[in-house]
């Protein structure tokens, strides 16, 4: 195990924790209500030992390849891996192998495809899928206007659970921008959740820079990378 990645998460993990419990506490939420998602992306097979080491159970990756090697050197069931990142259709059998939920489903396309995977193999796949709540071209996600049709279709498919929803927030958008984005994936988390339990209870919004405000907006989970890890190169 590489020492330096033991020494920088017993920094930061008391921190990022400390800052969950904050944001918790502000919100008369219970800390354990929000799961910590470990962004391992770019960072070495050494920070994810570190942080299993460290008690961190979930962890992100946003490449199909990188969590292929990855779970090559550790093992599947060591954690819950959750693919973070857009995914091409030709890559879904892979990647539903691979990771124990995809997060990052963002097309009816992508949504058909893992169904018919998984119906071959005679499994149920765990899926997040993704909306477009900042409206921003480069991202991905269902359109905010039709998410709620769209994902109410994809929770029918057979061989898919749609645990709940996804979404990343515009990059460097100022504190009310950021609030009334996560406020807008919970709104259509509750229409989807008032069509009963198709759809399930949880919300992945937040990250190094945001996610204080996304857990005052109801997320569940939080994917954390930079504050863990320190910066990708
Ligand atoms: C990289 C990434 C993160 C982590 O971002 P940080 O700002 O480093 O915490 C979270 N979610 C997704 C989808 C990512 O690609």
């Amino acid at each position: 195990m590489n020492p330096s990645y033991v020494r920088l998460l017993s920094q930061t993990l008391p921190i990022v924790r400390e800052r969950i419990a904050e944001a918790t506490d502000a919100s008369g939420r219970e800390f354990d209500s929000v799961r910590l998602v470990a962004v391992t992306k770019a960072h070495s097979v050494d920070a994810v030992s570190a942080a299993l080491d460290a008690g961190l159970a979930d962890l992100g990756e946003n490449r199909v390849e990188e969590l292929e090697d990855k779970v090559a050197k550790l093992g599947r069931d060591l954690a819950t891996w959750h693919m973070i990142g857009h995914l091409q259709s030709r890559k879904a059998k892979r990647a539903s192998q691979l990771a124990h939920i995809i997060q990052s489903v963002d097309s009816t396309k992508l949504a058909n495809r893992i169904s018919k995977f998984s119906q071959e193999e005679g499994v149920t796949v765990r899926i997040l899928t993704q909306v477009n709540t900042s409206g921003e071209v480069s991202k991905s996600g269902f359109d905010m206007a039709s998410a709620v049709d769209d994902i109410l279709c994809i929770a029918e498919s057979p061989g898919i659970r749609v645990e709940g929803l996804m979404t990343m927030a515009p990059f460097g958008a100022d504190k009310e921008k950021l609030t009334s984005t996560f406020r807008g994936l919970r709104k259509i988390h509750e229409k989807l959740r008032d069509q009963g339990d198709l759809v399930g209870p949880e919300l992945s919004m937040g990250m190094t820079n945001d996610f204080e405000i996304a857990i005052r907006e109801g997320s569940t989970m939080v994917r954390v990378g930079t504050a863990l890890f320190g910066r990708r190169t």
